[in-house]
C-alpha cells in the first residue's frame, strides 16, 4: 500500500480514536442518577434512557479496540491484510472502514454466519 495512503488512514484512525474515547468518556456525564427521579415514570425514563447510554459506551469501547488494533497492524506492517484469509483487504473498503480487519468476502461470511 502506498505510504500517503498509509499516512492519511492513519491520522483518520487517531482521529476517530479520539472521538470514540472522547464520547465514551462524556457519556458518564450524560447518565441520570436516580436521586434525581421524582416519581415512578422517572425511574422508568432514567432506567431507559441509562440503558441506552451504556449500548452506546459498550459499542464505544468496541470501536476504540478495533481502531487501537488497526493502529497496532499499521505499526507492525501487517494493516491492510486480512485477518482470515491473508488476502489484500483493497485500499477502497480501508478508505470506508479504516478499522476493517477482513476482506470482503471473509466479512460477509462472518456476518452470515453471526449477524
Ligand atoms: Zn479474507
Amino acid at each position: 500500500m502506498i505510504e500517503a495512503n498509509l499516512q492519511k488512514i492513519e491520522r483518520t484512525l487517531r482521529a476517530r480514536l479520539e472521538n470514540y474515547r472522547k464520547m465514551n468518556t462524556e457519556g458518564n456525564s450524560l447518565m441520570i442518577p436516580a436521586t434525581e427521579c421524582r416519581d415512578h415514570i422517572d425511574h422508568v425514563s432514567a432506567g431507559l434512557l441509562n440503558n441506552v447510554q451504556v449500548l452506546l459506551q459498550t459499542q464505544g469501547h468496541e470501536l476504540v479496540e478495533e481502531i487501537e488494533a488497526a493502529l497496532s497492524r499499521l505499526k507492525s506492517g501487517q494493516y491492510g491484510e486480512c485477518l482470515r484469509c491473508e488476502e489484500d483487504i483493497g485500499l477502497e473498503r480501508l478508505e470506508a472502514n479504516p478499522a476493517a480487519a477482513l476482506c470482503f468476502k471473509c466479512q460477509s461470511l462472518f456476518e452470515k454466519r453471526y449477524c
